[in-house]
């Protein structure tokens, strides 16, 4: 039988960041109750939701308690033990699976998920030893926790292979070729219980010190490619058998081949301009998909720009954005700006069809451009 969550219900949003408060905040305009599960009290997510268990993840009584105190259970935070996550999905349905976030959490089995199913990416070797370090050049990476560049080396000659495995825990480690990309995208898809499936439009991302930067939305690439990364990401969505979000990261490279980086299975950073640019953003696609409400296409009724605010210089220019007309501010609660941290973000809407040609692509920048920087 297919879950629909009534009104009413209380959802169960495992990590208190700014995903989940985005997530909370749909969650509420559908009608539903958000409990949080955190072990940070006070932080973005908690903010604006009806409870908050404060607990760390491994805490297998708080753990139970929020169980038992909701209707059902997704994350916005992927990095749970799987013996949590095995207990969570005891009690009550977790959507994605426990075995989505599984494969989610680890590089090597995404990687051999993916290539099985037909998906192509960066030639890879799983590395055990420093010794198994042979292709370079080539990006050396843990396979479990890294994020925003973290847990990962550029390994340009055999000489600097034992310092770069030696500095990157936890073990064990995967080797990557080094691609050549012509750019960064990702495209959003939900899927829910029924099977009915819609993505967002790809979009292009550029990063600053290995953090989202801007978004551009939709990506300037031609349509065949723009389709066939839609393609890549359902299929994926479809053969995990996905109930809920995933975001899928591709590079795109120089002759336009897609291959895939990786994949989230939650709201991803990329997607905050569907709050401003689309009638259902992924927040709601989230809330819906894992509700088992029914899924609107994932259209866009305007073109967007996105572009993050990152620690505290980004945040002196938060009363300069307020100021501006025509750039739309989401702030994430949190109290200290400190250095890399994501604080805010904030989209700037185009007419549907006018980026980059009719305003062109530097101009639309430029206009992303913080006033006082
Ligand atoms: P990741 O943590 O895997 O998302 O990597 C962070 C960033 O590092 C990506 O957004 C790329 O800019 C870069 N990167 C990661 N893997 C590769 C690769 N195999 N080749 C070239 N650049 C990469």
């Amino acid at each position: 039988m297919i879950l629909i969550l009534p009104p009413g219900a209380t959802i169960g949003i495992v990590g208190g960041g700014q995903l989940g408060r985005m997530s909370a905040i749909a969650a509420a305009r559908l009608g539903f109750r958000a409990h949080i599960f955190t072990p940070e009290a006070g932080g973005p997510a908690s903010q604006v939701a009806a409870t908050t268990t404060v607990a760390e993840y491994t805490d297998h009584e708080a753990l139970t308690r929020f169980a038992a105190a909701v209707d059902l259970i997704t994350f916005e935070f992927e990095n749970l033990p799987a013996a949590s996550l095995d207990l969570l999905a005891g009690q009550k349905p977790v959507h994605p699976s426990p075995e989505i976030l599984r494969i989610s959490q680890d590089r090597v089995l995404e990687k051999k998920f993916l290539n099985d199913i037909g998906i192509p990416t960066a030639s890879w070797t799983a590395i055990q030893t420093a010794a198994d370090i042979s292709t370079l050049p080539g990006i050396l990476k843990t396979t479990r926790l890294g994020y925003d560049g973290k847990g990962q080396a550029l390994i340009r000659t055999p000489a600097e292979a034992q310092a770069a495995y030696d500095g990157l825990n936890p073990k064990p480690l995967v080797l990557e070729a080094l691609v050549d990309f012509h750019s960064e995208i990702s495209v959003i898809v939900a899927r829910n219980a029924s099977g009915a499936i819609t993505s967002f439009d790809p979009v292009e991302n550029r990063h600053k010190n290995h953090i989202l930067d801007i978004t551009l939305a939709p990506a300037p690439l031609p349509l065949e490619t723009l389709a066939e990364a839609t393609r890549i990401a359902r299929h994926i969505a479809e053969s995990l058998n996905l109930i809920g979000l995933l975001a899928v990261e591709m590079f795109v490279t120089a002759t336009g081949t897609l291959l895939v980086n990786e994949i989230a299975p939650r709201p991803h950073n990329s997607g905050h301009w569907t709050l401003d640019a689309c009638p259902a953003s992924q927040f709601e696609m989230h809330i819906r998909a894992v509700g088992g409400l029914p899924l609107p296409p994932a259209t866009r009724h305007s073109d967007a720009v996105m572009k993050n605010l990152v620690g505290p210089r980004d945040m002196a220019t938060w009363p300069a954005i307020l100021a501006t007309p025509g750039l739309i501010p989401h702030h994430y609660g949190k109290s200290e700006a400190r250095e890399g941290r994501k604080m805010a973000h904030f989209t700037r809407l185009f007419p549907r069809g006018s980026l980059p040609g009719e305003f062109g692509l530097e101009a639309a920048l430029r206009l992303t451009e913080n006033p006082d920087a």
